[in-house]
Protein backbone atom coordinates (compact mmCIF):
# COMPACT_ATOMS: atom_id res chain seq x y z
CA UNK A 1 0.00 0.00 0.00
CA UNK A 2 1.29 3.80 -0.77
CA UNK A 3 2.44 4.74 2.82
CA UNK A 4 0.57 7.96 2.89
CA UNK A 5 -2.81 6.21 2.61
CA UNK A 6 -1.39 4.03 5.79
CA UNK A 7 -0.61 7.79 7.39
CA UNK A 8 -3.53 8.90 6.92
CA UNK A 9 -5.83 5.75 7.75
CA UNK A 10 -4.04 6.60 11.41
CA UNK A 11 -5.09 9.52 11.77
CA UNK A 12 -8.48 10.75 9.88
CA UNK A 13 -8.56 13.93 8.12
CA UNK A 14 -10.52 16.40 10.45
CA UNK A 15 -9.34 14.73 13.79
CA UNK A 16 -6.05 16.65 15.37
CA UNK A 17 -3.34 15.42 18.03
CA UNK A 18 -3.30 18.11 20.55
CA UNK A 19 0.02 18.43 21.41
CA UNK A 20 0.50 18.18 25.01
CA UNK A 21 2.93 20.33 27.81
CA UNK A 22 3.11 23.45 29.21
CA UNK A 23 4.72 25.28 26.25
CA UNK A 24 2.35 23.56 23.93
CA UNK A 25 -0.88 24.96 26.19
CA UNK A 26 1.42 28.63 26.85
CA UNK A 27 1.57 28.52 22.78
CA UNK A 28 -1.93 27.74 22.04
CA UNK A 29 -2.86 30.64 24.66
CA UNK A 30 -0.92 33.38 22.76
CA UNK A 31 -1.86 32.05 19.27
CA UNK A 32 -5.56 32.86 20.71
CA UNK A 33 -5.02 35.86 22.13
CA UNK A 34 -3.23 37.06 19.01
CA UNK A 35 -6.14 36.00 16.89
CA UNK A 36 -8.67 37.52 19.01
CA UNK A 37 -6.10 40.64 18.81
CA UNK A 38 -6.93 40.55 15.36
CA UNK A 39 -11.01 39.93 14.76
CA UNK A 40 -11.00 42.85 17.42
CA UNK A 41 -9.01 44.89 15.39
CA UNK A 42 -11.45 44.41 12.31
CA UNK A 43 -8.57 43.35 9.93
CA UNK A 44 -9.57 39.89 9.95
CA UNK A 45 -9.08 38.62 6.18
CA UNK A 46 -11.56 35.28 5.13
CA UNK A 47 -11.20 33.36 2.28
CA UNK A 48 -13.98 32.74 0.02
CA UNK A 49 -14.02 29.48 -1.76
CA UNK A 50 -14.12 29.05 -5.79
CA UNK A 51 -15.53 25.85 -6.66
CA UNK A 52 -14.66 26.43 -10.64
CA UNK A 53 -11.93 27.93 -12.79
CA UNK A 54 -10.54 31.21 -11.88
CA UNK A 55 -11.96 33.44 -14.96
CA UNK A 56 -15.05 35.96 -15.07
CA UNK A 57 -18.00 33.76 -14.05
CA UNK A 58 -17.33 31.69 -11.04
CA UNK A 59 -19.36 29.13 -8.67
CA UNK A 60 -18.44 29.62 -4.97
CA UNK A 61 -18.50 26.66 -2.64
CA UNK A 62 -21.67 26.56 -0.85
CA UNK A 63 -23.07 29.47 -3.25
CA UNK A 64 -24.54 30.56 -6.63
CA UNK A 65 -23.31 29.85 -9.34
CA UNK A 66 -22.53 32.82 -12.47
CA UNK A 67 -21.14 34.79 -9.88
CA UNK A 68 -19.08 37.91 -11.71
CA UNK A 69 -15.52 38.38 -10.60
CA UNK A 70 -13.83 41.46 -10.06
CA UNK A 71 -11.45 40.85 -7.82
CA UNK A 72 -8.33 38.59 -9.78
CA UNK A 73 -5.57 39.74 -11.20
CA UNK A 74 -6.01 37.70 -14.57
CA UNK A 75 -5.86 40.62 -16.52
CA UNK A 76 -5.47 39.20 -19.47
CA UNK A 77 -8.11 36.39 -19.25
CA UNK A 78 -4.82 33.82 -19.52
CA UNK A 79 -5.23 32.05 -16.73
CA UNK A 80 -7.98 29.84 -17.82
CA UNK A 81 -6.90 30.06 -21.73
CA UNK A 82 -7.70 26.52 -23.41
CA UNK A 83 -3.77 26.86 -25.13
CA UNK A 84 -2.48 27.56 -21.57
CA UNK A 85 -4.13 24.95 -20.02
CA UNK A 86 -3.31 22.42 -22.99
CA UNK A 87 0.42 23.68 -22.86
CA UNK A 88 0.45 22.78 -19.25
CA UNK A 89 -0.85 19.63 -19.97
CA UNK A 90 1.93 18.67 -22.75
CA UNK A 91 4.34 19.95 -20.53
CA UNK A 92 3.19 18.00 -17.75
CA UNK A 93 3.28 14.90 -19.83
CA UNK A 94 6.72 15.44 -21.40
CA UNK A 95 8.63 16.68 -18.45
CA UNK A 96 6.72 15.26 -15.02
CA UNK A 97 5.18 16.67 -12.25
CA UNK A 98 8.74 17.97 -10.52
CA UNK A 99 12.18 18.16 -10.44
CA UNK A 100 12.51 17.29 -7.02
CA UNK A 101 15.63 19.19 -7.04
CA UNK A 102 16.86 22.70 -7.24
CA UNK A 103 18.35 24.26 -10.23
CA UNK A 104 21.85 23.73 -9.88
CA UNK A 105 21.79 20.09 -8.69
CA UNK A 106 19.60 18.28 -11.22
CA UNK A 107 16.60 20.96 -11.87
CA UNK A 108 17.23 22.80 -15.07
CA UNK A 109 14.87 21.58 -17.87
CA UNK A 110 15.09 22.80 -21.26
CA UNK A 111 11.94 24.35 -20.64
CA UNK A 112 13.58 25.94 -17.64
CA UNK A 113 16.07 27.33 -20.72
CA UNK A 114 13.48 27.95 -23.16
CA UNK A 115 11.43 30.25 -20.61
CA UNK A 116 14.20 32.27 -19.14
CA UNK A 117 15.48 32.75 -22.71
CA UNK A 118 11.71 34.12 -23.54
CA UNK A 119 11.18 36.41 -20.84
CA UNK A 120 14.64 38.22 -21.80
CA UNK A 121 13.71 38.29 -25.60
CA UNK A 122 9.70 40.18 -24.19
CA UNK A 123 11.49 42.48 -22.23
CA UNK A 124 14.22 42.76 -24.26
CA UNK A 125 16.76 42.23 -21.70
CA UNK A 126 20.05 40.11 -22.20
CA UNK A 127 19.11 37.34 -19.92
CA UNK A 128 16.81 36.41 -17.39
CA UNK A 129 16.12 34.02 -14.03
CA UNK A 130 12.93 32.28 -13.09
CA UNK A 131 12.34 32.03 -9.13
CA UNK A 132 8.99 29.90 -7.68
CA UNK A 133 7.21 33.43 -7.07
CA UNK A 134 8.22 37.57 -7.41
CA UNK A 135 7.86 37.27 -3.71
CA UNK A 136 10.98 35.23 -3.46
CA UNK A 137 12.43 37.31 -6.81
CA UNK A 138 12.29 40.67 -4.82
CA UNK A 139 13.62 38.44 -1.47
CA UNK A 140 16.83 37.29 -3.83
CA UNK A 141 17.37 40.14 -5.34
CA UNK A 142 18.77 42.96 -2.81
CA UNK A 143 20.96 40.83 -0.79
CA UNK A 144 22.76 39.30 -3.61
CA UNK A 145 23.69 42.41 -5.22
CA UNK A 146 23.77 45.51 -2.38
CA UNK A 147 26.61 45.58 -0.31
CA UNK A 148 26.84 47.62 3.10
CA UNK A 149 28.94 50.09 1.50
CA UNK A 150 26.06 50.92 -1.14
CA UNK A 151 22.42 52.36 -0.61
CA UNK A 152 18.99 51.30 -2.06
CA UNK A 153 16.13 54.02 -2.41
CA UNK A 154 12.69 52.41 -2.12
CA UNK A 155 8.88 54.27 -3.07
CA UNK A 156 7.07 54.30 0.72
CA UNK A 157 4.51 51.99 -0.86
CA UNK A 158 6.27 49.43 -2.85
CA UNK A 159 5.28 45.97 -2.23
CA UNK A 160 5.81 44.10 0.92
CA UNK A 161 8.11 41.72 -1.13
CA UNK A 162 10.47 44.73 -2.21
CA UNK A 163 10.03 45.63 1.66
CA UNK A 164 11.03 42.78 2.52
CA UNK A 165 13.64 41.86 0.23
CA UNK A 166 15.67 45.46 1.54
CA UNK A 167 15.36 44.24 5.07
CA UNK A 168 17.20 41.27 4.19
CA UNK A 169 19.86 43.79 2.56
CA UNK A 170 22.93 45.34 4.74
CA UNK A 171 22.80 48.29 1.95
CA UNK A 172 21.71 51.96 3.43
CA UNK A 173 18.31 52.53 3.20
CA UNK A 174 16.65 55.24 2.20
CA UNK A 175 12.20 55.52 1.77
CA UNK A 176 10.39 58.34 -0.61
CA UNK A 177 7.72 59.69 -0.50
CA UNK A 178 5.25 57.85 -2.63
CA UNK A 179 5.92 59.01 -6.15
CA UNK A 180 7.77 62.33 -5.05
CA UNK A 181 10.31 63.38 -7.29
CA UNK A 182 11.98 66.30 -4.81
CA UNK A 183 11.76 63.71 -2.11
CA UNK A 184 13.67 61.03 -3.71
CA UNK A 185 16.10 63.62 -5.49
CA UNK A 186 17.09 64.77 -1.24
CA UNK A 187 17.71 61.13 -0.61
CA UNK A 188 19.73 60.45 -4.28
CA UNK A 189 22.05 64.06 -3.28
CA UNK A 190 22.43 62.34 0.46
CA UNK A 191 22.84 58.97 -1.26
CA UNK A 192 25.78 60.17 -2.94
CA UNK A 193 28.36 59.39 -0.17
CA UNK A 194 27.36 55.42 -1.10
CA UNK A 195 29.38 53.55 -3.53
CA UNK A 196 25.96 52.60 -5.84
CA UNK A 197 22.82 53.43 -5.57
CA UNK A 198 19.57 51.35 -6.91
CA UNK A 199 16.21 52.74 -7.07
CA UNK A 200 13.71 50.71 -6.41
CA UNK A 201 9.85 51.30 -7.72
CA UNK A 202 6.68 49.42 -8.09
CA UNK A 203 5.91 50.31 -12.00
CA UNK A 204 2.14 49.91 -11.19
CA UNK A 205 0.75 50.13 -7.74
CA UNK A 206 -1.51 47.90 -6.73
CA UNK A 207 -3.58 49.86 -4.62
CA UNK A 208 -4.16 52.34 -6.34
CA UNK A 209 -4.02 51.59 -9.57
CA UNK A 210 -1.29 54.42 -10.19
CA UNK A 211 2.13 54.66 -12.05
CA UNK A 212 5.37 55.54 -11.08
CA UNK A 213 6.64 58.71 -13.09
CA UNK A 214 9.46 55.89 -14.71
CA UNK A 215 10.50 59.25 -17.04
CA UNK A 216 11.23 61.28 -13.94
CA UNK A 217 13.03 58.63 -12.09
CA UNK A 218 15.08 57.79 -15.00
CA UNK A 219 16.23 61.90 -15.12
CA UNK A 220 17.24 61.60 -11.52
CA UNK A 221 18.75 58.41 -11.85
CA UNK A 222 20.95 59.70 -14.38
CA UNK A 223 22.00 62.90 -12.58
CA UNK A 224 23.37 61.07 -9.81
CA UNK A 225 24.34 58.00 -10.90
CA UNK A 226 22.27 55.88 -9.30
CA UNK A 227 20.51 52.25 -11.37
CA UNK A 228 16.25 51.54 -11.84
CA UNK A 229 14.65 48.57 -10.64
CA UNK A 230 11.11 48.05 -11.19
CA UNK A 231 8.60 45.38 -9.94
CA UNK A 232 6.41 44.83 -13.18
CA UNK A 233 3.68 42.60 -11.35
CA UNK A 234 0.85 44.71 -12.33
CA UNK A 235 2.06 45.74 -15.90
CA UNK A 236 3.88 42.62 -17.60
CA UNK A 237 1.56 41.10 -20.50
CA UNK A 238 -0.45 44.84 -20.62
CA UNK A 239 1.27 48.16 -20.07
CA UNK A 240 2.60 50.02 -22.71
CA UNK A 241 2.32 49.80 -26.97
CA UNK A 242 3.38 45.84 -26.84
CA UNK A 243 2.71 45.07 -23.10
CA UNK A 244 6.28 44.86 -22.21
CA UNK A 245 5.41 47.06 -19.29
CA UNK A 246 5.51 50.30 -17.35
CA UNK A 247 8.78 51.02 -19.02
CA UNK A 248 7.63 50.52 -22.53
CA UNK A 249 4.62 52.98 -21.96
CA UNK A 250 6.35 55.51 -20.26
CA UNK A 251 9.75 54.93 -23.35
CA UNK A 252 12.86 54.27 -21.00
CA UNK A 253 13.29 50.34 -21.63
CA UNK A 254 16.96 51.86 -22.00
CA UNK A 255 17.26 53.48 -18.94
CA UNK A 256 15.91 50.79 -16.27
CA UNK A 257 18.44 48.09 -15.11
CA UNK A 258 16.73 45.42 -13.36
CA UNK A 259 12.83 44.51 -14.00
CA UNK A 260 11.22 41.64 -11.51
CA UNK A 261 7.96 40.17 -12.33
CA UNK A 262 5.52 37.02 -11.72
CA UNK A 263 3.93 34.59 -14.06
CA UNK A 264 1.44 34.28 -11.62
CA UNK A 265 -1.04 37.48 -12.49
CA UNK A 266 -1.51 38.26 -16.77
CA UNK A 267 0.76 35.63 -17.45
CA UNK A 268 -1.72 32.61 -17.23
CA UNK A 269 -1.62 33.41 -13.75
CA UNK A 270 -0.20 29.69 -12.59
CA UNK A 271 2.70 31.10 -10.20
CA UNK A 272 6.40 31.68 -10.70
CA UNK A 273 8.66 34.85 -10.92
CA UNK A 274 11.57 36.61 -11.94
CA UNK A 275 14.12 38.50 -12.71
CA UNK A 276 15.79 39.97 -16.26
CA UNK A 277 18.67 42.78 -17.13
CA UNK A 278 22.21 42.39 -17.68
CA UNK A 279 23.74 39.25 -18.00
CA UNK A 280 26.39 39.51 -14.96
CA UNK A 281 23.24 40.50 -12.75
CA UNK A 282 21.67 37.31 -13.70
CA UNK A 283 24.54 34.89 -13.57
CA UNK A 284 25.72 36.60 -10.19
CA UNK A 285 22.04 35.65 -9.07
CA UNK A 286 22.56 32.02 -9.74
CA UNK A 287 25.43 31.61 -7.45
CA UNK A 288 23.85 33.93 -5.22
CA UNK A 289 20.44 34.28 -4.67
CA UNK A 290 18.80 32.49 -1.79
CA UNK A 291 15.62 31.55 -3.10
CA UNK A 292 16.87 30.75 -6.10
CA UNK A 293 19.62 28.23 -4.94
CA UNK A 294 17.81 27.14 -1.78
CA UNK A 295 14.15 26.28 -2.96
CA UNK A 296 12.45 24.04 -5.67
CA UNK A 297 12.90 24.28 -9.70
CA UNK A 298 9.10 25.70 -11.01
CA UNK A 299 7.15 22.64 -11.72
CA UNK A 300 7.05 22.23 -15.84
CA UNK A 301 3.46 22.51 -16.12
CA UNK A 302 3.85 25.96 -14.59
CA UNK A 303 6.68 26.54 -17.00
CA UNK A 304 4.25 25.55 -20.22
CA UNK A 305 1.34 27.79 -18.76
CA UNK A 306 3.76 30.85 -18.86
CA UNK A 307 5.78 29.95 -21.99
CA UNK A 308 2.46 29.65 -24.23
CA UNK A 309 0.87 32.74 -22.27
CA UNK A 310 4.25 34.46 -23.76
CA UNK A 311 3.75 33.12 -27.21
CA UNK A 312 0.24 34.44 -27.51
CA UNK A 313 1.46 38.16 -26.73
CA UNK A 314 4.26 38.32 -28.73
CA UNK A 315 2.16 36.76 -31.84
CA UNK A 316 -0.85 39.78 -30.66
CA UNK A 317 -1.62 42.30 -28.70
CA UNK A 318 -5.29 41.81 -29.15
CA UNK A 319 -5.89 40.52 -26.00
CA UNK A 320 -4.24 43.86 -23.86
CA UNK A 321 -6.05 45.96 -26.39
CA UNK A 322 -9.23 44.37 -25.73
CA UNK A 323 -8.62 44.75 -22.11
CA UNK A 324 -7.52 48.01 -22.02
CA UNK A 325 -11.04 48.98 -24.14
CA UNK A 326 -12.77 47.78 -21.35
CA UNK A 327 -11.24 49.17 -18.67
CA UNK A 328 -12.02 52.76 -20.70
CA UNK A 329 -15.34 51.59 -20.25
CA UNK A 330 -15.75 50.97 -16.98
CA UNK A 331 -13.81 53.86 -15.82
CA UNK A 332 -16.03 56.26 -17.76
CA UNK A 333 -19.16 54.97 -16.88
CA UNK A 334 -18.58 54.94 -12.92
CA UNK A 335 -17.07 58.36 -13.17
CA UNK A 336 -20.01 59.74 -15.09
CA UNK A 337 -22.41 58.28 -12.17
CA UNK A 338 -20.84 60.16 -9.93
CA UNK A 339 -17.97 57.89 -8.36
CA UNK A 340 -14.47 58.78 -8.14
CA UNK A 341 -12.11 56.56 -9.81
CA UNK A 342 -8.60 56.89 -8.44
CA UNK A 343 -5.37 55.99 -11.29
CA UNK A 344 -5.41 56.60 -14.71
CA UNK A 345 -6.06 54.00 -17.44
CA UNK A 346 -4.75 50.97 -15.58
CA UNK A 347 -7.38 47.88 -15.50
CA UNK A 348 -6.89 48.38 -11.32
CA UNK A 349 -10.31 50.48 -10.43
CA UNK A 350 -10.34 51.40 -7.25
CA UNK A 351 -13.82 53.28 -6.43
CA UNK A 352 -12.86 55.48 -3.39
CA UNK A 353 -15.11 55.72 -0.92
CA UNK A 354 -13.00 57.13 2.01
CA UNK A 355 -15.28 55.19 4.87
CA UNK A 356 -14.25 51.69 5.79
CA UNK A 357 -17.72 50.52 7.02
CA UNK A 358 -19.05 51.86 3.36
CA UNK A 359 -16.82 49.71 1.15
CA UNK A 360 -17.30 46.96 3.37
CA UNK A 361 -20.93 47.20 3.56
CA UNK A 362 -21.40 48.08 -0.22
CA UNK A 363 -18.75 45.27 -1.01
CA UNK A 364 -20.97 42.54 0.69
CA UNK A 365 -24.31 44.03 -0.96
CA UNK A 366 -22.58 44.35 -4.54
CA UNK A 367 -21.76 39.89 -3.85
CA UNK A 368 -25.39 39.73 -3.18
CA UNK A 369 -26.33 40.60 -6.38
CA UNK A 370 -23.73 38.02 -7.85
CA UNK A 371 -20.44 40.62 -8.12
CA UNK A 372 -17.40 39.72 -6.00
CA UNK A 373 -15.52 42.81 -5.57
CA UNK A 374 -13.22 43.34 -2.20
CA UNK A 375 -13.55 46.44 -0.30
CA UNK A 376 -9.89 47.52 1.25
CA UNK A 377 -9.87 49.93 4.43
CA UNK A 378 -6.75 51.13 6.61
CA UNK A 379 -4.40 49.79 7.51
CA UNK A 380 -3.94 47.74 4.06
CA UNK A 381 -4.87 51.46 2.50
CA UNK A 382 -3.97 54.47 4.69
CA UNK A 383 -7.07 55.37 6.88
CA UNK A 384 -9.92 57.75 5.24
CA UNK A 385 -9.05 56.38 2.03
CA UNK A 386 -11.16 52.72 1.69
CA UNK A 387 -12.35 51.79 -1.05
CA UNK A 388 -13.36 48.94 -3.03
CA UNK A 389 -10.87 47.46 -5.81
CA UNK A 390 -12.84 46.43 -9.19
CA UNK A 391 -9.85 44.72 -11.70
CA UNK A 392 -11.12 44.24 -15.42
CA UNK A 393 -10.25 41.46 -17.29
CA UNK A 394 -9.79 40.95 -21.15
CA UNK A 395 -12.28 38.22 -20.52
CA UNK A 396 -15.38 39.98 -19.28
CA UNK A 397 -17.49 40.86 -21.56
CA UNK A 398 -18.80 44.70 -22.46
CA UNK A 399 -22.02 43.13 -20.50
CA UNK A 400 -20.34 41.96 -17.16
CA UNK A 401 -19.00 45.49 -17.11
CA UNK A 402 -21.99 47.22 -17.43
CA UNK A 403 -23.70 44.78 -14.58
CA UNK A 404 -20.45 45.71 -12.37
CA UNK A 405 -21.18 49.61 -13.09
CA UNK A 406 -25.68 48.88 -12.67
CA UNK A 407 -24.72 47.33 -9.66
CA UNK A 408 -22.33 49.79 -8.21
CA UNK A 409 -25.01 52.89 -8.77
CA UNK A 410 -27.81 50.87 -6.95
CA UNK A 411 -25.82 49.83 -4.52
CA UNK A 412 -24.20 53.05 -3.88
CA UNK A 413 -27.49 54.94 -4.20
CA UNK A 414 -28.64 52.24 -0.90
CA UNK A 415 -25.67 53.38 1.10
CA UNK A 416 -25.49 57.08 0.39
CA UNK A 417 -22.27 56.54 -1.64
CA UNK A 418 -24.02 58.49 -4.68
CA UNK A 419 -27.55 61.26 -4.47
N1 LIG B 1 5.11 42.42 -6.34
C1 LIG B 1 3.88 42.95 -6.45
C2 LIG B 1 3.75 44.40 -6.81
C3 LIG B 1 2.74 42.16 -6.24
O1 LIG B 1 1.51 42.67 -6.33
C4 LIG B 1 2.91 40.79 -5.92
C5 LIG B 1 1.75 39.91 -5.66
O2 LIG B 1 0.77 40.24 -5.08
C6 LIG B 1 4.21 40.29 -5.82
C7 LIG B 1 5.28 41.12 -6.04
C8 LIG B 1 4.45 38.84 -5.52
O3 LIG B 1 4.19 38.09 -6.67
P1 LIG B 1 4.05 36.52 -6.60
O4 LIG B 1 2.59 36.22 -6.40
O5 LIG B 1 4.58 36.01 -7.89
O6 LIG B 1 4.86 36.08 -5.44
Amino acid sequence: MWRGAAVRAVRPTGGSRAASGAAAAQLRRWLEGELEGIRGAGTWKSERVIASRQGPHLRLEGGGAGILNFCANNYLGLSSHPQVIRAAVQALEEFGAGLSSVRFICGTQSIHKDLEEKIARFHQREDAILYASCFDANAGIFEALLTPEDAVLSDELNHASIIDGIRLCKANKYRYKHMDMHDLEAKLQDAQKHRLRLVATDGAFSMDGDIAPLREICQLAQKYDALVFIDECHATGFLGPNGRGTDELLGVMDKVTIVNSTLGKALGGAAGGYTTGPKPLIDLLRQRSRPYLFSNSLPPAVVGCASKALDLLMESNAIAQSMAAKTQRFRSKMTAAGFTISGKEHPICPVMLGDARLAAVMAEDMLSRGIYVIGFSYPVVPKGKARIRVQISAVHSDEDIDRCVEAFIEVGRKHGALP
